[in-house]
């Protein structure tokens, strides 16, 4: 069932999601060539506690981490650990944050250092096809017009979009519906006031098929190819969406 919020639960997730989007700009900076990516688990930890929010994705389904960092090939649900950035890798990062009983999520892909043609071009496509996406995300559309957006930019650019990892409703829960695909599947639930979404396009450089790391966790592109991830949590709120964070 789709939950609409009322104006209070969404200032909530609006001071959330402000909080998150400042933790993010942080994280953001610390991305460079030899930086340890437990550090960015570090920082995440430390700037939450800072701030007054609790990591959502910690022990979510037993994650084991802060926040997913996702280097290159993977795509989502990377583990920070000892993998040490290298100049001209892709990073992606990926955090939620819980306040007062509400969740936000969002993501960026940064290239540490000089970074290839070919990457700068998938993250710039990844990004803009949130936003294309987004465009469609008013009072009165459907879902599908979300996804069909999303894919037609993607696929526009001659790069792919992940089928087995959707978007989807945030709020008390992490995952909530609507899921929200980055492909079209057909119209899906009517957008209305008071929902609120996480969208979040992965995009592959090469083919979209997957495969699962053997901690069961990480997501790689099945061919080996890059891929970047951007996402952010937005309230339906008229003619134009809200974005929270
Ligand atoms: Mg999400």
């Amino acid at each position: 069932m789709v939950i609409i919020k009322s104006d209070e639960e969404i200032a909530i997730m609006r001071k959330c999601g402000k909080i998150l989007a400042a933790i993010l700009d942080r994280l953001r900076a610390e991305v460079r060539p030899g930086i340890k990516t437990a550090q960015l688990d570090i920082i995440m930890a430390e700037e939450s506690k800072k701030r007054g929010v609790i990591p959502s994705f910690k022990n979510y389904r037993g994650f084991p981490a802060n926040l997913c960092v996702s280097v290159n090939d993977e795509i989502v649900h990377g583990i920070p650990g000892e993998r040490i950035v290298q100049e001209g890798d892709i990073v992606s990062l990926d955090v939620g944050a819980r306040l007062n009983g509400f969740h936000t999520d969002a993501a960026i892909t940064v290239g540490a250092g000089r970074i290839s043609k070919e990457a700068e071009d998938l993250i710039a496509v990844t990004e803009g096809s949130l936003e294309s996406g987004i465009a469609q995300a008013i009072s009165g559309a459907w879902v599908g017009d979300i996804s069909s957006a999303i894919q037609r930019y993607v696929e526009s650019k001659r790069f792919s979009v992940v089928r087995e990892y959707t978007g989807h409703g945030v709020g008390r829960d992490l995952h909530e519906e609507p899921q929200i695909p980055n492909f079209v599947f057909g119209k899906g639930s009517l957008l209305r006031k008071g929902m609120t979404l996480a969208i979040e396009p992965m995009v592959n450089a090469g083919d979209w098929h997957t495969k699962l790391a053997a901690n069961q966790w990480t997501v790689l592109t099945a061919d080996g190819s890059l891929s970047a991830h951007f996402e952010h949590t937005i309230a339906i709120a008229g003619n134009e969406a809200e974005i929270l964070v």
